[in-house]
């Protein structure tokens, strides 16, 4: 019997898009082109609400425009999965939050990304630079398999790999979020068990370096058992509905603006 109490949970979905966002500049290709507002696909990040307290995972390139159509009212802190360019893109605009509580916004990640993050945002990390008009970030390093308490909310940083680059899957309580995976160390996939909702990485149908398939992901999902799996990172290659008809019923790709309730 599970004994464990877990916090209620509220998640939106501000992007479910692979690195170049659907439609991709340019491209003709069906969805690209398709009138199907689940077709328009933001860079992936989602909000998290817990018991009153508000993530933010990752901080895409399309932050600003994702706060407009979907905001947050505060962000108690940022979890960063990884510092690719489609993940942090969106920090400076963090700053309209740090005017809205007047604080620093805590970044949780692993040493290696936030020493990454410091150059590739020196002017956020600079004493001197403080105030004005760069956001107020605080720096915290977690370590993977190593529950963290943000506001009395446990976090559990779970490591999966990237192609060759171990980053960073999260979990609170029967939800997991965990993008831009091309493989899951036998150690993580028990840390994902038991899961209520799973949000899984998905870019395409063909296999990719870097990314599961819709196929691995879904191989994935049976194997740790989640009640639901999400899948997001989405490329131009898969058309929501379409696609969405050929899944098992416990499996749909998400789309932008999509809310999911763990109870
Ligand atoms: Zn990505
Ligand atoms: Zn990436």
């Amino acid at each position: 019997m599970d004994t464990v109490s877990h916090p209620r949970l509220r998640v939106r979905v501000l992007g479910s898009g692979t690195s170049m966002g659907v439609p991709v500049i340019g491209c003709r290709c069906p969805v690209c082109l398709s009138d199907d507002p689940r077709n328009k696909r933001l860079r992936s990040s989602v909000s998290i609400e817990a018991e009153g307290r508000h993530f933010l995972v990752d901080c895409s390139i399309d932050f600003r425009a994702q706060m407009l159509r979907w905001p947050m009212p505060r962000i108690d802190a940022l979890l960063l999965t990884h510092t690719h360019s489609d993940h942090v893109n969106g920090l400076d605009d963090l700053r309209s939050y740090n005017y809205i509580q007047h604080e620093a916004i805590p970044v949780y990640s692993t040493r290696y990304f936030l020493d990454d993050l410091s150059q590739r945002f020196p002017y956020c990390f600079n004493p001197l630079q403080r105030g004005g008009g760069i956001p107020d970030l605080d720096p915290m390093m977690v370590e993977p398999g190593e529950p963290f308490t943000v506001k009395e909310i446990e976090i559990q940083p779970i490591e999966v790999m990237h192609g060759k680059l171990p980053i960073l899957g999260f979990r609170l309580g029967r939800l997991a979020y965990v993008t831009d995976c091309s493989w899951i160390p036998e150690s993580s996939l028990t840390l994902l068990e038991g899961l209520e909702v799973l949000i899984l990485t998905a870019l395409r149908r063909r296999p990719h370096p870097t990314h599961f398939s819709l196929e691995q992901s879904l191989e994935v999902a049976r194997r740790v058992g989640a009640r639901h799996v999400y899948f997001t990172h989405i490329a131009d290659e898969m058309d929501h509905e379409q696609t969405n008809r050929e899944l098992p019923e416990w499996a749909r790709l998400l789309y932008d603006g999509q809310e999911l309730e763990i109870p």
